[in-house]
């Protein structure tokens, strides 16, 4: 007889490491029928990375559901954070069976800074939930289920250096850039991607990427070729209303960088440096005066 025996708890717990992309190049090539924007862009992982502890909980007497922790007080821990999300569209698409999934964020990546922060975080809860449960979804449909969440989430799960297109996942995976240091600065203040695509649409862009350009120096290891052709139409948007764009760009370049600038929809800037020593100088030098300052490297 069943009655009276105690059910046992099973825990299992996975901390997955949820890293940062900048942007070699972003261009917009037009728009699709539901308003949303096609986009050619080259991506590249960083080394910074948020870290994601997933813990599930099966046979508790009083199961949680998703319980979300963070270390920044200001995120929403509910349906309006991106890994919150993650973690139900994967319960609900899988079937898995959920007790307790207690996810604990430690974020680093700035927020809302155009380093995919929120989509490198749904991707790294698709990617544990999947081990822990033992779902065994390939990458193909790990990145199917991330593009419900956003557009950044396939070429999250994927990482590297890869073209993204369509609305950002249509990917190509392309050679590895060389190893370089990348110093990331945000100046404090927060850009509406919304906004932005908004006056794309309203202005001719004066200068594309050269994405042919800057493929051909990924395929040849061109560190110098890559440097030269960083180039992102939302850029001169966001640095003809705040000169810190600006300023940020000069001082990164000041102390040698090899090529800067600005990732995504903004604000952050980066500068590309062959020589760790003077990324050290930069960093140390910007990091004065924007707290939002971070020495990282190529993945
Ligand atoms: P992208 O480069 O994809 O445009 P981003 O780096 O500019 O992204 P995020 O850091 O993802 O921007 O934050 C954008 C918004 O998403 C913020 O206003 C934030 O409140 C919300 N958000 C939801 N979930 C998260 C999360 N896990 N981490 C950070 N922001 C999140």
């Amino acid at each position: 007889m069943l009655f009276g025996k105690k059910q046992e708890e099973t825990r299992a717990e996975m901390t997955v490491q949820a890293r940062a992309k900048i942007n070699l190049t972003l261009d917009v090539t037009g728009r699709r029928e539901d308003g949303y924007h096609l986009v050619q862009m080259v991506m590249q992982t960083v080394a910074l990375h948020d870290d994601i502890r997933v813990t599930t909980i099966h046979g508790e007497k009083k199961p949680q559901g998703i319980v979300l922790h963070s270390n920044l007080p200001y995120l929403p821990v509910d349906e309006r954070n991106l890994a919150y999300r993650a973690a139900e569209l994967f319960y609900a698409r899988t079937g898995a069976l959920l007790g307790t999934c207690e996810i604990e964020m430690t974020k680093r990546i700035p927020v809302a800074a155009g380093l995919a922060g929120g989509s490198t975080d749904a991707a790294a809860v698709l990617r544990a939930l999947n081990a822990l449960h033992g779902t065994g979804l390939t990458l193909d449909e790990l990145c199917e289920m991330g593009l419900k969440l956003g557009a950044d989430v396939p070429y999250c799960l994927r990482g590297g250096t890869m073209l993204a297109e369509g609305i950002g996942e249509k990917l190509t995976a392309l050679p590895p850039m060389p190893h370089c240091w990348v110093v990331l600065c945000k100046p404090p203040f927060a850009v509406s991607t919304k906004e932005v695509y908004r006056q794309i649409d309203e202005t001719e862009i004066p200068v594309r990427p050269d994405t042919a350009g800057m493929l051909r120096a990924l395929e040849q290891g061109d560190f110098a070729g890559v440097a030269k052709r960083l180039c992102n139409v939302m850029e001169r948007v966001t640095a003809e209303k705040r000169r810190q764009i600006g300023e940020i760009q000069a001082a990164l370049r000041e102390n040698g960088a090899d090529g800067t600038l600005m990732s995504g929809s903004g604000p952050t800037v980066y500068g590309l440096f062959s020589d760790e020593s003077r990324a050290r100088t930069a960093a140390k030098m910007l990091g004065r005066r924007f707290a939002d300052t971070f020495l990282t490297e190529t993945v």
